[in-house]
């Protein structure tokens, strides 16, 4: 095939994707051009229906054989170039974004991950299966590299860390066309961008764009709600407070998806009613680490009570985890995930002791496993011991309803 129909192509996807417009065709092929190192007359022609990635390892190696790459990071940085040329602005990404999300918030998600797998922001689809095992149905994911975004560095002075908005037209040269949809969340500026390497379907990040001290509070309940709200069927979920360095300002994060995880879709082993939130649906569900499930059709019902129980839960002394640690540190943390599904809010809170870190997607029942290797059976038994020993109610099932008895008192006492 010659050249001129790559450049076509690729500049034809671009024009697809919302950014540019059929008066940007010249410019287009021409930035193309000019990137590869192409000094000879090109005819620029129709007849090519290959993917993005393919055209640009095609223009990659052209670019070699013009001398404008030499090594690696050439390399990365031409690829980022190109990519970026596929992605639409930010304003005007955001713009479509939120166009197709006024019809439908599915639509507007399913653009988010159609352009994000063209540019290689989102590197692989998850493929999440389910498996039976002595704790009920967990699942696992097998996956290429690791969930986790990048980690802020303590020295990077600019960006100033992986999850920074300042990563948007910067990061270009680390080979990532990095966007943000932009919005505002209880008066906070946050963006969503979906993860590289998700571990369930339509795994997304709401990333706050301040660094800031992670510690729980109603604002955190009240961001979930909002985001579930938001986005119907998709569950969000956060972390404990507790199991990362969360006093050093970081980006809080909420975690999306739009998958069945086992901790959703447990049934209820016991259910209670406390007093002032009569119209609160509250059950404990039959699963291996103890989640209370709060369900209601008012987000503000579920707001005031899911703060109290997250307050409570903080001082509460069980019998064999007290409340704060021996230096007074707070021992006792929740992660919670909210999800709209028709007409009802629900909320869950997962009660944990800080002594039992552990990331939020085991506590979910889901478990990883590298692409290439069969340790399935192995990264299994780890979550599952990892979900035994992190319960501070396993070793006597009555704590449960004394921690339901206490949480009915001090809601009875207006505390
Ligand atoms: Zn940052």
């Amino acid at each position: 095939m010659t050249l001129g129909k790559y450049v076509y192509r690729l500049a034809t996807l671009a024009i697809e994707n919302g950014g540019w417009m059929e008066l940007d065709r010249l410019y287009l092929q021409n930035q193309i051009l000019s990137e590869i190192g192409v000094t000879t007359p090109v005819s620029f022609e129709k007849g090519c229906e290959l993917e993005a990635s393919e055209i640009i390892d095609v223009l990659v190696e052209e670019a070699r054989k013009h001398e404008k790459i030499h090594h690696a990071k050439e390399e990365v940085e031409l690829r980022g170039k190109l990519y970026d040329l596929l992605t639409p602005p930010p304003a005007v990404f955001n713009a479509y974004f939120s166009q197709l999300y006024d019809k439908d918030p599915e639509r507007a998600f399913q653009y988010l991950e159609k352009i994000s797998y063209e540019n290689q922001t989102l590197k692989e689809k998850a493929e999440p299966k389910y498996l039976e095992t002595q704790l009920g149905q967990l699942m696992y994911t097998k996956t290429n590299g690791t969930y986790e975004e990048n980690i802020p560095t303590e020295n990077a002075k600019y960006p100033r860390c992986g999850l920074c908005f300042e990563n948007e037209g910067y990061n270009v040269n680390g080979g990532a066309p990095f966007r943000y949809i932009r919005m505002n969340l209880q008066g906070e500026s946050f963006g969503l961008r979906l993860v590289s390497y998700p571990l369930w379907n339509e795994h997304s990040l709401f990333v706050a764009q301040a660094h800031q001290t992670l510690m729980h509070s109603r604002k955190t309940v009240d961001q979930l709600l909002q985001l579930a709200y938001l986005f119907p069927g998709h569950f969000i979920a956060c972390d404990s407070d507790l199991l990362v360095d969360s006093l050093r300002p970081q980006h809080v994060v909420y975690q999306g998806g739009k998958d069945d995880v086992p901790l959703l879709m447990r049934k209820e082993k016991a259910t209670f009613t406390l007093r002032g939130y009569e119209e609160v649906d509250v059950a404990i569900l039959d699963y291996p680490l103890t989640v209370c499930r709060l369900r209601a059709k008012e987000g503000a019902t579920l707001l005031n009570l899911g703060t109290e129980m997250m307050q409570q839960w903080r001082t509460y002394d069980l019998e064999n985890s007290p409340a704060f640690k021996e230096n007074g540190s707070l021992n006792h943390s929740v992660m919670m995930v909210a999800q709209k599904e028709e007409e009802m809010m629900s909320l869950y809170l997962c009660f944990l002791a800080s002594d039992t870190p552990y990331a939020l997607h085991l506590a979910q029942g889901l478990g990883v496993a590298a692409i290439h290797g069969s340790l399935i059976q192995e990264e299994m038994n780890e979550l599952r011991m990892a979900l035994e020993n992190s319960d501070p109610f396993q070793q006597n099932p009555r704590w449960i309803d004394e921690w339901m008895q206490h949480l009915d008192n001090r809601l009875e006492r207006g505390e």
